[in-house]
């Protein structure tokens, strides 16, 4: 592994992965187990390091940095060791009549050797979380870091060949220009996070060499809310999740939709959550992150030009530091509301009722995530019902996120794909369906009945074979009232012969 990019040799890194994965290394579970235990041991021998490198690009507080990126990370290798067997395993499927006699299966397999891009914001989590799936799932693997944490891609490039093996997985740094030249050689899968812009550039040179990509994007979040939610929790969730790594987050409440009369009541919850929250100057707090970089800071501050500030504004250039900020009466055209804002800041468009909000959603591209806050059940299933997201999430803000029960990932511009617990492992596998059958006479006079010479009982004996019905009961039960039968007929000739010898 190199950690100085102008020695990163592209083709020899790919060479070298593909080679051992050629040589059938990460093949074995006991293999792809040690490499996921060694990332466990990897975050927690060198948290102090981790916690360092993610203050420094970021100024992310212990508690956001453990949460978020060192405790979902060992969990997330967890539950790949625990399910590993399992997952990995041949599952069976439903069969046909036509295919009764025969063994058919999906068999989840590696793709081979998988490129994983990630993003700043939770620069080690995104890295590495992909990198856990594709382990999982028995391929060999480049990561490549985002250059704009980079005190955190360097201790990714140091730390990793400490614990990996260095044959199967490699760190690669560089930017855009880097980035790019890694792109023009094949790889067998592609899983990229970041913006939609250089997501669609990632997609085309991906479709070059027609390789699978899971895309995993942003987009403009939004978050209704109604008056019967009790506004204090509310407000104070909302603010959680746009306060969180200073609202840099993919699926951070992106805009508010409300009527102008919560509006009022939200501002207010939404000052007394940050004053709860954080104290009194959030600039003093040391659990308040800062943006990434001058540029970002430029553009968020550029954003606020124009804009009637109802609440926060403060920002300091020296630190980067920008409050959580509320814009009013925003123009649904103004640059505020073109573009994923990925900051504190949180413009309110009012509507008069939830259908407005729905027309408001539909009428731009999908989000990644959709906020509902509502006491208002028929009202949740509205919005559930009638509009589009990577995921929704009511009451709550981000939370969905941790739940890896569920798939995560966008939908249309907010991306392609999903991972996370099984779904990362399903991921970075081609689910290969099997069809094994038999070769003997008796199978062979089954199937002959499709070769030609082709006749009208040919025709109708295979459309009766191959026609889908529907089962009167559920096909889980089948083989428990099979063996119940069976058990019955076993009694009932038990019976039978010791009634004849008595
Ligand atoms: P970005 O697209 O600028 O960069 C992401 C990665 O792409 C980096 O590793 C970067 O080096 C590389 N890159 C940048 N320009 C490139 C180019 N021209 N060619 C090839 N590679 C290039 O994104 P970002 O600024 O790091 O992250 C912010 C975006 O990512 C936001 O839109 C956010 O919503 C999204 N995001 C999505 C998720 C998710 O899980 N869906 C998570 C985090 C961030």
């Amino acid at each position: 592994m190199t950690n100085n990019p102008k020695m990163q040799n592209p083709s020899e890194m790919l060479a070298n992965l593909r080679n051992s994965f050629n040589s059938g290394l990460t093949r074995p579970l006991k293999f792809r187990e040690r490499q996921l235990n060694n990332i466990i041991k990897l975050v927690e021998e060198n948290t102090n390091l981790i916690l360092d490198a993610l203050r420094d690009d970021l100024h992310k507080s212990t508690q956001e940095s453990m949460v978020c990126e060192i405790e979902i990370l060992k969990n997330d290798a967890l539950n790949m060791i625990h399910n590993l067997s399992d997952w990995s395993k041949p599952r069976s499927v439903e069969k046909d009549l036509v295919n009764i006699m025969d063994k058919v299966q999906i068999l989840p397999e590696p793709y081979g050797v998988v490129l994983v891009v990630g993003a700043w914001n939770y620069p080690l989590t995104l890295a590495l979380s992909p990198l856990i799936g594709a382990i999982a799932a028995g391929n060999c693997v480049i990561v490549k870091p985002s250059e704009l944490s980079p005190a955190t891609a360097k201790i990714i490039a140091e730390l990793l060949p400490k614990y990996l093996d260095t044959n199967c997985y490699k760190v690669f740094l560089g930017g855009p220009a880097e980035t790019q030249q890694l792109l023009q050689h094949r790889f067998d899968y592609i899983f990229y996070t970041g913006s939609t812009r250089v997501g669609a550039i990632v997609a085309q040179c991906a479709a070059k060499n027609l390789t699978p990509t899971t895309l995993e994007l942003g987009g403009k979040s939004p978050c209704y809310l109604d008056s019967t939610v009790d506004m204090d929790i509310a407000a104070a969730r909302i603010f959680w999740g746009k306060a969180l790594n200073s609202g840099q987050t993919c699926i951070a409440p992106d805009y508010v939709l409300c009527s102008q009369e919560v509006e009022k009541k939200f501002i207010e919850a939404f000052k007394k959550a940050q004053k709860t929250q954080f104290g009194e100057d959030m600039k003093d707090s040391p659990d308040y992150c800062r943006i990434i970089n001058n540029n970002h800071f430029n553009r968020l501050v550029g954003l606020l030009e124009g804009q009637e500030i109802a609440h926060g504004g403060h920002h300091d250039a020296s630190q980067r530091y920008i409050e959580p900020t509320i814009c009013v009466n925003v123009d649904p055209n103004s640059p505020l509301m073109k573009d994923e804002i990925f900051g504190p800041i949180l413009p309110i468009i009012r509507v008069n009722n939830a259908a407005e909000a729905i027309s408001f959603i539909n009428a731009r591209e999908k989000p990644l995530a959709l906020y509902v806050f509502s006491n208002d059940k028929s009202l949740v299933n509205l919005f559930e019902e009638q509009t589009s997201s990577g995921g929704v999430c009511v009451n709550d803000t981000i939370m969905h996120f941790a739940c890896d029960a569920l798939p995560f990932g966008g939908v249309g511009n907010s991306g392609l794909g999903a991972y996370h617990g099984k779904f990362s492992f399903d991921t970075f596998s081609h689910q290969k369906p099997i069809l094994e059958k038999s070769i003997d006479k008796f199978g062979e006079m089954l199937q002959s009945i499709r070769y030609a010479p082709y006749s009208e009982g040919k025709i109708k004996a295979l459309s009766l074979l191959s026609r889908k019905r529907k089962l009167p009961i559920p096909r889980e039960y089948i083989s428990h009232i099979l063996l119940v039968v069976f058990g019955f007929f076993v009694c009932y000739l038990y019976f039978m012969i010791m009634g004849k010898h008595c």
